[in-house]
């Protein structure tokens, strides 16, 4: 069997583009733009190239962006003072803060400050509590990504098995709480589970957030099972020097045996600034008090 290959990158510019349909009907019902507010601490060359990102991917959505790029050394009150300022403004409807901050701030106080009605990454134990206990409220982008994904794949979850491997509050634990609402039979997998691959081997959809390179071998994954690689991993490339991107699924061995996964690059990557904007959007209708068409992303 060669696995079907999940493709994040198409999936992401259908979203986006749905999203950029909805940003021009907010904006025509609200008479403003929707506003993501992105804070940039320091000059980390991957939390540049995020932001850059981030906010280009805002503008070609048609939502305003605001960015703001404080100097390494900038005082954790002054940090704090600038989110309080965000979430008084009502031009901003979703406020980021890039992670990793300077080793000086405390992330979890600046993340507590941000008003969980504009944390758009899903971060506050505000909206944590409302993942796990099924209400409404931000869930983090990336883990959405990966749902919306499997969906658009299998459609109905219910009563699958699903083995998660991480529980990062980032990726892992809001992943575990998405497929436990959609009626999935959950495993959790960390650095002290024990026998990784017959854990693994049991899942009709493997979801890999370790940050391990290839770790995950095609021998673990069950015959027909559905794959999401969330891994990022820098490795040596074939050219001295050179560098390339691989996930936490060795691909090659787990194309051979699952029915369907995503490649790295190009799989759940291109989806987490996608459901960014899509979260923002929706911050945006909640905001202004206005009605969200139904299901509309
Ligand atoms: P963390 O480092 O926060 O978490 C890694 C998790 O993997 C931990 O729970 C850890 O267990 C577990 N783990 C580590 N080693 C093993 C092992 N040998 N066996 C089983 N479990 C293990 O990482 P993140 O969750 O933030 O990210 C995970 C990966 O996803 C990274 O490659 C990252 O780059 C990528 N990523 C990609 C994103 C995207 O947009 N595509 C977004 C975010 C992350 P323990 O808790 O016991 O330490």
């Amino acid at each position: 069997m060669t696995a079907a290959v999940i493709d994040g990158k198409a999936f992401a510019a259908t979203l986006r583009a749905r999203i950029a349909d909805l940003a021009a009907a907010f904006e025509l019902q609200a008479g403003r733009k929707a506003g993501l507010a992105v804070v940039l601490v320091g000059e980390d060359p991957a939390s540049q190239v995020y932001v850059r990102s981030k906010g280009k991917s805002t503008i070609e959505a048609g939502m305003a962006s605001f960015e703001h790029k404080l100097p390494a050394d900038t005082a954790e009150a002054d940090l704090l003072a600038l989110v309080d300022r965000l979430n008084a403004d009502p031009a901003v409807d979703g406020i980021l803060v890039q992670l990793p901050l300077p080793r000086h701030i405390d992330e979890q106080k600046v993340i507590a400050a941000i008003n969980p009605d504009k944390d758009v990454d899903g971060f506050h134990v505000t909206n944590a509590g409302r993942l796990a206990v099924g209400q409404p409220g931000f869930v983090p982008c990336t883990p959405l990504g990966c749902l919306m994904l499997l969906k658009d794949r299998l459609g109905d979850l219910s009563g699958l098995d699903a083995v998660v491997i991480g529980r990062s509050n980032i990726v892992g634990k809001p992943m575990a709480q998405l497929l436990i609402g959609e009626s999935c039979t959950v495993t959790v997998a960390h650095s002290r589970t024990r026998n990784l691959a017959d854990v693994v081997r049991r899942a009709d959809i493997v979801v890999a957030a370790v940050g391990r390179p290839e770790m995950v071998k095609g021998d673990w994954i069950k015959p027909g099972a559905t794959v999401i690689d969330v891994g990022i991993n820098r490795v040596p490339g074939a050219a001295e020097g050179k560098t390339r991107l691989v996930g936490d699924v060795d691909y090659a061995s787990a194309a051979a045996v699952a029915s369907a996964i995503t490649p790295v690059p190009g799989g759940v990557g291109p989806m987490t600034i996608a459901v960014l904007l899509r979260n923002a959007l929706v911050a945006a209708w909640r905001n202004a008090g206005l009605e969200l068409p139904a299901d509309a992303i």
